[in-house]
């Protein structure tokens, strides 16, 4: 069982062509649903919807509360290399930008590890790589997952799609979780912006997904890059991807982003589509109205007054004081950093503003602290 077989089903440009068809009846249909299908989801992202995002913000913000109370659980990246085998156009570690590639060693970790505590109880740890199987492959992540495990109840991954054994192997070592992102399903379109090394194979990226599940990975993390192709018929594949997922591999738990591709390193690739903040948070509130359960995370890429705005709207989920670099906490201190980051205040300042909205830090992962 794949989705690669399912999506097949779905043509993009008629995907498309349902969303921007959809009337203002549609989305009060969908408005007045308690669990609204894929086909209401279409109604709620698309042009017709815009009016009625204060009623899907009260909506979103009633189902948060509903199923996380007054919570927002913080986490923190660790950039363990940035050295890659992959050219994706949008990205500062791409292999033909000319930068100094690094790989953390034990020790270097060790201090990131320990500057990252002195900022603040994180709990939580995302551990960031560029695709470089050979230099940071799964031995090297299960040993860093091995290495700082006394230290954080939570770890997690962003790094190259793995083997199911693979995953296995690093939920042996201690790994709860998997974030992967797709960037786009437009497969037409995917080796625009994925010329050349593996992630240029579509396909094994998407089935990654189904190898998680198999290996019993505890929770998965989607998402698209905003930026590259119509972000509304990009958000619907998601959510078909996710129906999928939480049907076949009912067990685990799902996160979901939505990066927008931010300033970076090396020759420019301008985003084809702009996103307003408006849509992005009417995204935000769609999928929370679709899938009340969904953990919704929203990094620091987005800005200080976006961030705060949305607190109390949807968002479950997170990061701050972020370093976009191998070392960037401590022993290079964010020299070489993936993208720019766009609040750049401290996990405390950030703690304070969650306070101040009556809301309480979680700094460990949610789904753990509920075992
Ligand atoms: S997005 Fe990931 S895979 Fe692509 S160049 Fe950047 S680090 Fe490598």
């Amino acid at each position: 069982m794949s989705f690669i077989k399912q999506i097949s089903d779905y043509d993009w440009e008629t995907i498309k062509s349902f969303i921007y068809n959809k009337t203002a009846k549609d989305v009060e249909n969908a408005l007045g649903k308690q669990r609204p299908t894929v086909d209401d989801f279409m109604a709620m992202i698309s042009p017709a919807a815009e009016p009625y995002l204060e009623q899907m913000a009260i909506l979103s913000r009633k189902y948060t509360l509903q199923r996380y109370g007054n919570t927002i659980q913080f986490y923190v990246p660790l950039y363990l290399t940035n050295s890659c085998v992959n050219y994706c156009v949008y990205c500062g570690f791409n292999k033909n930008n000319d930068i100094k590639r690094i790989i953390l060693t034990e020790e270097q970790i060790m201090q990131e590890v320990k500057a990252i505590k002195q900022m603040g109880d994180f709990q939580h740890i995302l551990l960031v790589t560029g695709e470089n199987s050979r230099g940071a492959g799964v031995d090297y992540i299960e040993n860093v997952i091995r290495l700082i495990k006394p230290y954080f109840s939570s770890i997690s991954i962003e790094v190259q799609p793995l083997k199911e054994k693979e995953y296995k192997q690093l939920t042996n070592a201690g790994l709860n979780a998997v974030y992967c992102y797709q960037e786009t399903y437009n497969k037409t379109r995917y080796k625009i912006y994925h010329p050349k090394g593996i992630k240029s194979k579509f396909d094994w990226r998407l089935d990654g997904f189904d190898r998680m599940g198999k290996a019993g990975i505890h929770k998965i993390g989607l998402g698209v890059l905003i930026g590259l192709e119509d972000w509304r018929t990009d958000v619907t594949m998601m959510a078909f991807h996710l129906q999928y997922l939480q049907k076949t591999y009912w067990q685990t738990k799902y996160s979901i982003s939505f990066p927008r591709i931010r300033p970076h390193k090396g020759e420019g690739f301008g985003p084809n589509v702009i996103m307003t903040d408006k849509e992005l948070a009417q995204i935000i509130f769609a999928y929370r109205i679709f899938n009340h359960d969904i953990e919704i995370a929203l990094s620091t890429r987005e800005d200080v007054m976006f961030r705060d705005n949305m607190l109390t709207l949807g968002i479950t989920s997170l990061s701050a004081g972020s370093k976009t670099s191998p070392g960037g906490y401590a022993v290079y201190r964010n020299k070489l950093e993936q993208f720019s980051v766009n609040d750049s205040r401290s996990p405390t300042d950030v703690a304070q503003v969650v306070k101040e909205k009556g809301y309480e830090v979680v700094w460990k992962d949610w789904d753990l602290s509920l075992q």
